[in-house]
């Protein structure tokens, strides 16, 4: 049996759930449907999401919400009357308009409500269509299918013991239809994923049911080489590995959630990356082997966003411990940092620029020149980090030769190169402005 998954665009309206029904119908495999909140319809639209947050937002300022609500009920009715269907809509009018009369007090906690009510309601009108359709189709509350999540309001995390009550909805007999995007915690609270979460409801299913396959039905072909906007006719990847999608996503390939593929690939169940728009095509297949395994660079991806600061100190590494101390720094003050590359007396921490104030960034300084003693401390922003992935890379010698000769003919300057331990990535970091050009060099070298 498949989970699929369909994202807010393959649901926007009653066009795309047409062909959402068809490809449900082409393949009886297809048991367990992931469904997202409708999505834009075309550029200037807005998605059910960003609406709900609106409504929350006003809801939480104690503003009218009439308006909001109204647009919201707006897209389900459209949608319901398009598709000549009747049940499902009373109940999602009232579950919308109901929203405001939450008990709950607290922005994190009205915000996974409402936030959460896009997707909730959608399987209800998705499971009614299905039915409808000759395709007898139940929808199941996260709460019923044992969506099991830690509390963390707007960044759940499964628990363990989901699986297993999840597991049960193997023996279903009809299609289920779940909500993708929030689970429930011990206290049957609502608590979300964070965004774009539906594509991880849909691998913990797979994993929990034990699919032998999850299908993730979005607007794109397959994963590309590289940032298709970027290069004109730009390569597709086939197959790759977990570990060459979490490094191509880690590094700003936007195509599936972060988070998405854990349980699949802790359960070894395969994903394949699909268009509803266009079914016929291949997609792209992601497990823990690929076949083309030759093929040495698979992917090249871009991030910007990024600060650096380097450390210095003279016999920094006879100095026991001093790891330890700039770590504690750092845990101190509640920054994650992404890179660590070290020479012999100097180190260079690499962070989210994003998790920065002026304020912290002065003090962090402060704290960091108090504690280690420094020779040199130097602050950096606006740096991207560029990712050359391939599990090839491994067996193959001159990769990061070839990647460092095509930016030195370009003229960019590396401010630093890292190449993890696994050897499925050599990561380059470079000025912000010269990342678009930095890619383009990259894929010339690796892909034409
Ligand atoms: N509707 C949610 C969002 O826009 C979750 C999702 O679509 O995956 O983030």
């Amino acid at each position: 049996m498949k989970v699929t998954k369909f994202g807010g665009s393959s649901l926007a309206d009653a066009k795309q759930l047409k062909k959402v029904l068809s490809i449900i119908q082409a393949d009886p495999e297809r048991r367990f449907i992931i469904v997202s909140a409708p999505g834009k319809r075309n550029k200037e639209d807005i998605k059910v999401t960003d609406l709900l947050i609106e409504y929350a937002e006003k809801f939480l300022a104690s503003q009218d919400t009439s308006m909001i609500e109204a647009t919201i009920i707006e897209r389900y009715t459209e949608i319901s009357e398009a598709l000549n269907l009747s049940t499902a809509l009373p109940e999602i009018r009232a579950y919308i308009s109901n929203l405001k009369h939450t008990k709950h007090t607290t922005k994190p906690r009205v915000m996974d409500l409402f936030k959460s009510s896009g997707e909730n309601c959608h399987a209800m009108l998705i499971a009614e269509f299905l039915s409808s359709q000759g395709s007898p189709a139940v929808y199941i509350h996260p709460k019923e299918a044992g969506i099991l999540v830690e509390d963390m309001p707007g960044d759940a995390l499964i628990k363990k013991e989901a699986y297993d009550t999840i597991r049960q909805l193997r023996h279903l007999d009809k299609i289920a239809v779940i909500p993708g995007f929030f689970g429930i915690t011990d206290e049957g609270e609502i608590c979300t994923f964070s965004r774009g979460g539906s594509d991880v409801t849909g691998s913990i299913i797979a994993a929990g049911v034990k699919a032998s396959l999850y299908e993730n039905f979005t607007d794109v072909d397959a994963i590309y080489a590289a940032n298709p906007n970027l290069i004109p006719n730009c390569q597709a990847i086939t197959e790759l590995t977990f570990r060459e999608m979490r490094e191509l996503s880690y590094s700003g390939f936007s195509v599936l959630h972060d988070e998405a593929l854990i349980p699949a690939f802790h359960a070894n169940i395969p994903v394949v990356i699909k268009n509803t728009n266009n079914p016929e095509a291949p997609g792209t297949k992601i497990s823990s082997t690929r076949s083309h395994s030759n093929q040495t660079v698979i992917g090249i991806a871009g991030d910007s966003g990024f600060t650096s600061i380097y450390l210095s100190k003279y016999l920094m590494n006879r100095e026991l411990g001093f790891g330890f101390k700039i770590l504690k720094v750092l845990k101190q003050f509640n920054l994650q940092y992404d890179h660590m590359p070290s020479g012999i007396d100097d180190i260079t921490i690499i962070l989210r620029k994003e998790q920065l104030t002026e304020e912290l960034e002065a003090e962090l300084i402060v704290k960091l020149q108090e504690e280690l003693a420094l020779d040199e401390i130097k602050v950096k922003h606006d740096i991207s980090m560029i990712a050359i992935v391939g599990e090839g890379m491994r067996n193959s010698i001159g990769v990061a030769s070839r990647a460092t000769a095509a930016l030195a003919t370009h003229k960019i300057n590396l401010e630093m190169i890292n190449q993890g331990a696994s050897e499925v990535s050599i990561l380059f970091a470079i000025d912000e402005n010269q990342e678009d050009e930095a890619v383009k060099a990259l894929y010339q070298a690796f892909f034409n």
